[in-house]
């Protein structure tokens, strides 16, 4: 295993200045590293919210932030994110996040990537990166040569490759939940679906849903993009500022966060939201207020983790077997059906339910794991 030597670089669990110990952000946190390799530019912070339940995953974004107190913020942010998407998907990962500061367009190179990799590779496992925004398959590739500890490397390489599909895949199981607890059937023949974003993965999601005979609504900033999906499913296009509003169904984000804010929320014409977007709700609030509307609101990060629920697969001890990958995804379903039944049983909101389902099997999970196993745990 490298130190940081090799690299001329440095980790720190200290700031070089401000006051991190004491930033937000960062409380409840077992460790926050700082990353830094001055020949290539490399300036990373990787934050280990919690592993409780196995080793922290979560992919590495790379992102021109404004300040480093702002990418603190983000990273810790995203990482408590992790710690409650796997946790609530049966995973055994704990929940972990990296932002590399700068903009990818002109900082990425060679050198910067394999630093980075090697200091993951010196949490000796404690953290397992991924492809996030801003990154790419090609970057895990180049830190698989530096650490053991990256997942969704190329299939090549014996990865799972672009979580995108597994994630739209993840999204139709939930969307089929969502149909029986609001129509009581689980089909979605005839349903209207507001695809709003039709990238990675809303593309995806479209060819799934047109298959089960769904009514296709779509939206997206690039209108070729737009162009393109509807073409593929005969679906209707329409304004990304008014996907929203469109009288449907089910109303699927699939591009930006925050869409469900204070703002768009009372405007809705849907029976349920379901999509991959991340944090949808601005506020906790706006989970409420959905609530009070009679709209169903399917919690995003237990939807959307198909794409963790397969990267976990390629570390299941025999090697990545897409068909057991996808089995597990479907049940996704069954995921948000428990996360339904506390909100329904407990008389909350899904999101807040969602909360309550992860933190159970998380102090669940830490007794379980107080009970000694080994010699070397009980000092013979
Ligand atoms: P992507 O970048 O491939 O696609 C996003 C699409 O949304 C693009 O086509 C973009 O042009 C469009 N878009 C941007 N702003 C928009 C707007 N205001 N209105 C409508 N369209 C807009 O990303 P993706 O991988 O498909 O991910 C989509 C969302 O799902 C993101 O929030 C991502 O964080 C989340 N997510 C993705 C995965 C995955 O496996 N890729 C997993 C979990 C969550």
């Amino acid at each position: 295993m490298p130190d940081d030597n090799d690299v001329g670089g440095r980790t720190a669990t200290a700031p070089a200045t401000g006051d991190v110990f004491g930033h937000a952000g960062t409380e409840g946190f077992e460790q926050v590293v700082f990353c830094s390799h001055p020949p290539s530019g490399l300036r990373a912070i990787i934050a280990i919210h919690s592993t409780a339940l196995g080793p922290a995953l979560g992919g590495t974004r790379f992102h021109p932030y404004r300040s480093e107190a702002e990418a603190v913020t983000d990273v810790c942010r995203l990482a408590r994110g992790m710690t409650y998407k796997h946790a609530v998907s049966g995973l055994d990962c704990g929940g972990g996040k990296a932002v590399i500061l700068g903009d990818p367009a002109t900082l990425r190179s060679e050198a910067l990537v394999r630093a980075y990799g090697r200091f993951v590779d010196g949490l000796a496992g404690r953290y397992l990166t991924a492809e996030d925004v801003g990154t790419t398959q090609a970057d895990m590739d180049l830190i698989r040569r530096e650490t053991p500890h990256v997942t969704g490397v190329s299939e090549s390489l014996g990865g799972s490759g672009d979580p995108s599909p597994a994630t739209a895949w993840g999204l139709l199981h939930a969307m089929r939940t969502v149909a029986e607890q609001v129509w009581g059937s689980a089909s979605l023949e005839g349903r209207h679906v507001v695809v709003s974003g039709v990238g990675k993965v809303g593309r995806v999601l479209c060819d799934h849903l047109a298959e089960a005979g769904a009514r296709l609504t779509v939206a997206d900033v690039v209108p070729a993009a737009a162009k393109a999906a509807a073409a593929a499913v005969g679906a209707q296009i329409v304004e990304p500022d008014e996907a929203a509003q469109v009288e449907c169904d089910i109303f699927a984000p699939c591009a930006l966060g925050a869409v469900l804010s204070e703002r768009t929320v009372p405007k809705l014409r849907c029976a349920a939201v379901c999509g991959s977007a991340n944090n949808q709700l601005a506020t906790p609030a706006d989970g409420r207020r959905l609530a009070e509307m009679g709209v169903l609101y399917a919690p995003d990060y237990v939807v959307n983790a198909g794409g963790v629920i397969n990267i976990a697969e390629e570390r299941s001890g025999t090697g990545y077997d897409h068909d057991r990958a996808w089995a597990r995804i479907a049940a996704i379903a069954g995921n948000l059906r428990r996360v339904l039944d506390v909100a329904a049983r407990d008389g909350i909101p899904p999101a807040d339910a969602a909360d309550r389902v992860a933190e159970e099997r998380i102090a669940s999970m830490a007794s379980v794991r107080r009970i000694r196993t080994s010699n070397r745990e009980t000092g013979h």
